[in-house]
């Protein structure tokens, strides 16, 4: 790691507030809250955008909401903060394009008198960032390294059981984090030889998705199959989303393997209706209605003065500070609960029933 990311420390109790003396004069309705989010290298990326602008208006802010190009993310991004620091937007919410590039833009907001929120990835190396919203990305790792070991369990009964990880994109803070987390549940497996990464690739360097693009998981794994499983059996693979998760059982289905146990994350469509079909096993849900609703919270507590709710000041070191967060808790999915875990969801709940 980079000596930035979470902390591995225990959160606070809830209700504690943040002591960024942000917004202490709050401002008025209808004043311009800016949302800059990444390139929509998930479906919990577009979600947000029709999310935020719907619940923006009915807070009664104007929203503006941009999203980096799928090429060229970081500068684009940069530019549509800058622009937004220029219309005198109050709040703005960045889903970062790459964490560590942000300095300069954050760093203007904040000289015009802006709030900044992280939302779902954090802002790395400034002192400018006053909140982090997001699910607790060590808990997905963690849910996810528990869900590989138990499906491969399912499986196969008896170990020794070889497995494969993957990580996210490196200018992503959360790539780590999930990598963290789920790692603190393989390595002590790993240890005991109960599991063994079958290329030897553990570092998460070597793991890396850049951009969080499939077609780098999918010849990754290409590689993978072709060096190491020649002749041996894979039980399980690490994937850190469903995007990727797809891709790697791509790649096991055109080398006419079997599938393995893959994990994944985000809840996308196709991943629900995989683990339906019994091939993905596991994803999370991290429900984006309640994220950007916390968040459209965060912007109202501000409007008005107060100091918005966090309930962690300890695990999330951006490298200079220790960034304020509401964290939610992220939830497990696999064949046995998806059709409860989507009950309330319009979307999903209809592809869980048979
Ligand atoms: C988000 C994940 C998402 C990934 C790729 C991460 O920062 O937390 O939910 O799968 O970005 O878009």
């Amino acid at each position: 790691g980079c000596g930035s990311g979470r902390d591995d420390s225990s959160a606070s109790g809830t209700g504690s507030s943040g002591d960024s003396g942000a917004a202490a004069e709050g401002f008025e309705q209808g004043s311009l809250i800016g949302v800059a989010l990444p390139a929509k290298t998930s479906e919990n990326w577009v979600l947000a955008g029709d999310l935020f602008s719907q619940g923006l208006q009915e807070a009664g802010f104007e929203g503006d909401v941009q999203y980096a190009a799928a090429s060229g993310t970081v500068a684009d991004q940069q530019g549509q903060i800058s622009s937004m620091v220029t219309k005198g937007a109050k709040v703005i919410v960045i889903g970062a394009a790459d964490g560590g590039q942000l300095t300069t833009q954050v760093e203007q907001a904040k000289a015009a008198g802006a709030t900044v929120i992280a939302y779902d990835r954090l802002i790395l190396n400034t002192e400018g960032v006053d909140y982090y919203v997001a699910y607790d990305n060590f808990n997905v790792g963690e849910l996810q390294g528990q869900a590989l070991l138990e499906g491969m369990k399912a499986q196969k009964p008896e170990g020794p059981w070889t497995i494969e990880l993957f990580s996210g994109s490196p200018d992503d803070a959360n790539s780590q984090v999930f990598f963290d987390g789920a790692m603190s549940v393989l390595q002590p497996a790993i240890d005991a030889g109960d599991v063994v990464v079958g290329s030897g690739q553990t570092e998460i360097e070597q793991t890396a998705t850049q951009g969080w693009k499939p077609e780098n998981a999918q010849s990754r794994m290409d590689s993978l199959l072709t060096s190491t499983y020649g002749d041996k059996e894979l039980d399980g693979v690490l994937s850190p989303n469903d995007t990727l998760a797809r891709a790697i059982i791509t790649s096991v289905k055109g080398a006419g393997k079997p599938i393995p146990v893959v994990t994944g994350q985000d809840s996308e469509v196709e991943s629900v209706k995989s683990i339906v079909a019994g091939e993905q096993y596991s994803t999370i849900n991290k429900d984006t209605r309640a994220l950007v609703e916390q968040t459209v919270s965060m912007v109202t507590a501000l409007s008005t003065g107060e100091e918005p709710e966090v309930n962690d000041t300890e695990s999330y070191d951006n490298g200079v500070k220790t960034v304020p967060a509401y964290l939610l808790p992220p939830l497990i999915v696999t064949k046995d609960n998806v059709v409860e875990a989507y009950a309330n969801d319009p979307n999903l709940a209809p592809l869980t029933k048979g």
